[in-house]
């Protein structure tokens, strides 16, 4: 950024000059009481605050275009989603309602605007602002992130005791809204059509069973009201030295005020919370309704009553308003064992994959079997945490394997339901069985290759304990690196491999020491042993 010349700034000071000469200034006439930070040599100063000048004209245009041209319909958002999160399916449904009327109608002004802007002044438009109960851990934010993702808009999340606790709130709620700015990058077009979610939302209800915090819960949610509704937010915080700083630095280099603030009305407000105590607030409604007998006629609407109504927020001490710009009421259901197993069987964000994964990187694959997988979610069920009780047991029942396994000569790991009951003896069995401590060297060389080998050819290779040594002298002996020795050992290792799966249905094949000292030989008899109709050990692995 130093003497940046070609843009017709020549002459004008550099920024790090004039930070250094405004970061004295400052010093001498207010000693420590304001500071003024400075990035490192040749960085603009003002590197960390959007640059909303113009220079990415190209790309803001680009982006903004993706807004304009979206045209999914509610059944895809709710099949996108489905690969990700298990179950929620009303909570699904109607954020895939809300999100295409919401950007739909965004769309729509959009046009109209440059067309007839007078008209789109008159449009008047409800926004779709959701609220979603539920308990913790049950896909809440990851709904929520899913969607924005696939809109491809920015995505802010915060928590709303964050802004009881401060006591003071205006700057922080803003805040919020600069958050999406630097989300998409500088761009204030895109983030002018972001989502922001907040969760614990019902830590700002002012009703008394949430004692101490009336004052200001009450006060949050006005502030956040009128950003739900439509506000102006400047995009460089008026507290915020350096930032007002930039603007200062950028009129004068281009002549012009760049963007001052941010439009809120087309960012889309998503806010949840557990909302404990609203159920009986319901029961309570449920109560004192009209007695009588129930026919069949009133058995959906008497399901329809169970919803949290608006008077039901109320009752919870939400201001009329305030939950009056949440139109759209969502539930989230309790996950129970069942689903917590086909969150890590089914989801494509699945944690088993993720420890797969993790184990794989030490070269070590694992596979959970489906027994362990039950046991897992019976156990993840009881932390009553949702989905993330899956990582406290995974993390608990795995921790010592992580630690043990890798660097030893181990490269498989069935993780059943024996290793979930008595996970000590099985480990104390393993690395009785992984003899002495190999090298971490030969072994993560050796995952690299297994990986590769995986990707380009669909078949997988596990190295038992002697070819995993065998490889590691034989590279040292001819001086080469683990991976050059395998590549070359193995280089036409996949033709045979793949003709016995076309045979056999066999993925996975056993390397052992013999099939590295003659690899065409351990092969060639694999091939023959598969046109026999079976596998024949030790290459067969299932
Ligand atoms: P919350 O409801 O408290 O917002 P999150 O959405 O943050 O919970 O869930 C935490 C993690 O648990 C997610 O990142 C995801 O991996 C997993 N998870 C939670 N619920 C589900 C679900 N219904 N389906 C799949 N994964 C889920």
């Amino acid at each position: 950024m130093a003497g940046k010349d070609d843009d017709g700034t020549s002459g004008f000071p550099d920024p790090e000059e004039i930070s250094r000469k405004l970061s004295e200034f400052l010093k001498s006439s207010f000693g420590d009481h304001v500071t003024f930070t400075t990035t490192g040599a040749g960085e603009n100063p003002f590197a960390n605050v959007p640059d909303t000048s113009g220079e990415d004209h190209d790309l803001r245009d680009e982006e903004e275009n993706d807004i304009l041209d979206f045209d999914l319909i509610p059944r895809q958002i709710k099949s996108h989603l489905d690969r990700f999160v298990i179950r929620q399916d009303e909570a699904k449904k109607a954020l895939a309602i809300a999100v295409c009327d919401h950007y739909n109608h965004a769309k729509y002004l959009h046009r109209l605007e440059e067309e007839d802007p007078e008209a789109a002044r008159a449009i008047e438009y409800a926004k779709q602002n959701v609220i979603i109960v539920g308990p913790t851990g049950v896909g809440k934010t990851y709904l929520v992130k899913h969607i924005a993702e696939l809109i491809g808009v920015p995505f802010v999340k915060a928590d709303a005791t964050k802004f009881s606790e401060t006591g003071y709130v205006g700057g922080d709620v803003d805040d919020l809204v600069r958050e999406l700015v630097r989300k998409a990058d500088g761009d204030v077009e895109l983030a002018q059509y972001g989502i922001v979610y907040i969760d614990e939302i019902d830590k700002i209800a002012s009703s008394s069973h949430i004692g101490g915090r009336d004052v200001s819960g009450r006060g949050v949610q006005t502030t956040l009201l009128k950003l739900m509704e439509e506000t102006e937010v400047p995009v460089r915080n008026p507290q915020d030295m350096q930032s007002q700083m930039q603007a200062m630095f950028e009129m004068s280099r281009t002549g012009k005020a760049s963007r001052e603030s941010i439009n809120t009305r087309h960012i889309l407000f998503i806010v949840s919370g557990a909302f404990s105590g609203l159920e009986k607030i319901i029961d309570r409604r449920l109560r004192q309704g009209p007695i009588g007998f129930a026919t069949d006629a009133d058995t959906s609407a008497a399901e329809k009553d169970k919803e949290p109504g608006t008077q039901d927020f109320i009752d919870f001490g939400f201001e009329a308003e305030f939950i009056g710009r949440l139109p759209v009421r969502v539930v989230c259901d309790h996950l129970e064992a069942g689903d917590l197993y086909n969150i890590m069987k089914h989801s494509e964000g699945s944690l088993i994959r993720q420890y797969e994964r993790e184990f794989e990187a030490y070269g070590i694959h694992a596979h959970f079997a489906d027994a362990a997988l039950e046991k897992i979610a019976a156990d993840a069920a009881l932390e009553k945490t949702g989905a993330r009780g899956l990582m406290t047991v995974c993390e608990r029942l795995l921790r010592h394997f992580k630690f043990e396994l890798p660097g030893t000569t181990l490269t498989e790991l069935v993780i059943d339901e024996a290793l979930v009951e008595n996970p000590p003896a099985v480990l104390e069995h393993l690395l009785a069985q992984a003899g002495p401590v190999g090298d971490a060297r030969v072994i993560s060389e050796i995952a690299t290759f297994r990986r590769k080998f995986e990707q380009d050819h669909g078949v997988r290779l596990t190295f038992d304990n002697d070819a995993v040594a065998r490889v590691g002298s034989l590279a040292d002996e001819r001086g080469q690196s683990v991976l050059q020795l395998c590549e070359e050992k193995f280089r036409d290792f996949h033709f045979g491999l793949q003709l016995i799966r076309k045979n056999t249905g066999q993925k996975t094949f056993r390397v052992t020491s013999e099939a590295v000292d003659d690899p065409d030989r351990f092969l060639s008899n694999l091939v023959v042993a598969s046109y026999r109709g079976g596998t024949e050990e030790p290459g067969a692995v299932g």
